[in-house]
């Protein structure tokens, strides 16, 4: 693994896209397309390139990107790592009890995980090879399907795709039972049969709802019914459901862990099981978790819905990890996907081809996104006083001091403000004393 050097940077950028057609799930609308990359240079000035999920609430965006950058890098910068995964379980480790503490889970995986993307990006990179070979990989060309289909006239939505080249197609349900019918209906229509149709419902339905859902579900040949209890119900739940259900289960963007992972295929009742890179594990997390599910028989298929950067370490996750998966690609408007997401945005009769580049295969080009990009609002960045810099740059160190000692600065109060100071950053004595955090676990969101 060629991550020799250590880390000199960490930095999370968020941006956020105005869209015109909102996105529409069963539980909520997106207004605008936030996005939350990585940046990630070591010593030697190499660059790697991730990304944080951060779809729900739209509003979260900005408050990852600080909890990367105010609290996760601390623990990466200036460490050496042998591997990428050293460094995703030290961050885990880290912020275990923190994550607990705050209720935070999920937001401290999805910023670990945007790490951990670009750690592994920078280390393909480094040993100048695509990170799809990197990872074991030996077929470059990647199937994909058409997601993110919204309700209204779906149809039209099909046509368009397939002239763009998606030849698989995927709907978003949950929105009452007469348009749900109407939309599988004029889906499978348009797409012809024998074509890859499912269907998502975005953890719409009670057991009994789903129950009486499944059974009108037949005629339209689906692939897979994905998340249409809530993700958290019992596996009782499920296991009734898939003993009822003529249309194979699919869930797993809202499993976070490798237990629950390994939970779910000891539970054996997902046909399709998709982790997302963005939310849990980073490449690290789910490179192992997509090698157990394929071994398990299960089929792997990346869950994304984001920006670009996360896209594309989607694709080379599932060239590398192989088996009959099919890569989501979102087809609602965001250039914040399209300008970051390199030969993903290039779809050939229902399929991408990855490029032989070095990582991910693209050197992110931000400036044409600027405008879209939110201010950083860091408030615990350290003041500098600019007369004791001024002094010491003269060599009057013992004035620099007493400046220092009455508290003489130029930098005006607002910014000299450090709630940071105050409140809990990063980990305690506790678990520095330790070296690995309290209890040198790590953070297991799973269901119960
Ligand atoms: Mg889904």
């Amino acid at each position: 693994m060629m991550l020799d050097r250590p880390v000199r940077s960490v930095e999370a950028l968020a941006f956020r896209y105005p869209v015109a057609t909102p996105v529409r799930t069963s539980f909520g609308i997106m207004h605008d397309r936030p996005a939350v990359f990585v940046r990630i240079e070591d010593a030697d000035g190499a660059v790697g390139w991730g990304e944080v999920w951060c779809n729900f609430p739209t509003v979260g965006a900005e408050h990852r990107a600080r909890l990367v950058n105010e609290l996760l890098a601390p623990l990466v910068v200036g460490q050496t790592f042998a591997t990428p995964r050293d460094a995703f379980d030290v961050m885990t480790a880290k912020t275990a009890v923190l994550a607990l503490q705050s209720g935070e889970v999920g937001p401290l995986a999805q910023g670990i995980a945007g790490i951990d993307i670009a750690l592994w990006d920078l280390a393909a990179r480094r040993g100048a090879k695509p990170l799809w070979r990197l990872l074991g990989g030996d077929e470059r060309r990647v199937p994909v399907y058409a997601s993110g289909i919204n309700p209204d006239a779906p149809e039209r939505t099909v046509r368009t795709m397939r002239e763009r080249g998606h030849r698989a197609f995927k709907l978003k349900i949950g929105f009452g039972a007469a348009l749900d019918m109407r939309n599988l209906d004029a889906v499978r229509q348009e797409a012809g049969p024998g074509v890859f149709v499912a269907a998502d419902a975005n953890q719409a339905w009670s057991l009994d709802e789903t129950l009486s859902v499944v059974e009108r579900l037949a005629p339209f040949d689906l692939r897979w019914l994905e998340e249409p209890l809530h993700a958290d119900r019992p596996w009782s739940e499920w296991r009734a459901l898939r003993e009822a259900s003529p249309v194979p289960l699919a869930a797993g963007e809202n499993i976070a862990g490798f237990a629950a992972f390994a939970e779910a295929l000891q539970q054996d009742v997902l046909s399709v099981v998709q982790p997302d890179v963005a939310k849990w594990g980073g490449v690290s997390g789910c490179l192992a978790v997509g090698q157990d599910i394929v071994r398990s028989g299960a089929t792997y298929c990346p869950h994304y819905l984001g920006g670009g950067i996360g896209l594309l370490a989607s694709a080379h996750l599932l060239a590398a990890v192989g088996g009959p998966g099919m890569l989501e690609v979102d087809v609602n408007e965001n250039p914040l996907r399209d300008a970051l997401c390199g030969p993903v945005a290039d779809v050939r009769d229902g399929a991408i081809v990855l490029h032989d580049g070095p990582g991910l295969g693209i050197d992110p080009d931000l400036a044409p996104l600027r405008r879209f990009k939110v201010d950083e609002q860091r408030v615990s960045r350290r003041a500098k006083s600019g007369w004791r810099r001024v002094l010491r740059g003269l060599g009057l160190k013992r004035l620099a001091k007493s400046a220092k000692a009455r508290g003489v600065s130029v930098v005006p109060k607002r910014e000299r403000y450090e709630p940071a100071k105050h409140y809990m950053r990063g980990p305690g004595p506790k678990a520095r004393a330790a070296g690995t955090g309290a209890d040198g676990g790590r953070t297991e969101s799973g269901r119960d």
